[in-house]
């Protein structure tokens, strides 16, 4: 891989990372407004209809979190592997992920064909 590709990649990943942060900043703001709603409401959970909603908000936010951390995570492991060259080389088949793939989901570890056998079982 030539430079001018890594320099592209790096690109890339850290404007996804840029993105995913702001993303994570957005829903644990989120999070946390639901937290302090839920305390503001001393009545009990299974008794309360609102209490009910909000657990089930604070689950569902808490869920979403997780995942974009993780993204975030998927992102930096990218970035490390633009780092020692393995960028863009599947880690099932070791064949090419393709740029259109790269382009769409850059922290992919996969080409579309390993991720599409994995997804059936
Ligand atoms: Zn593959």
């Amino acid at each position: 891989m030539v430079d001018q590709d890594r320099d592209r990649d790096r690109e890339r990943l850290e404007a996804e990372r840029r993105l995913a942060l702001e993303r994570l900043a957005t829903v644990t703001g989120d999070f946390d407004s639901v937290v302090a709603a839920s305390l503001d409401t001393n009545a009990d959970d299974e008794h309360d209809p609102e209490g009910a909603t909000i657990a089930f908000e604070r689950s569902q936010i808490g869920a979403l979190v997780a995942q974009v951390r993780r993204h975030v995570a998927e992102v930096d492991s990218a970035l490390l592997r633009v780092e020692d060259g393995t960028y863009g080389v599947c880690e099932t088949c070791g064949g090419p992920i393709g740029s259109a793939r790269l382009a769409a989901l850059p922290a992919a570890r996969t080409c579309i064909r390993c991720a599409g056998r994995s997804r059936t079982g």
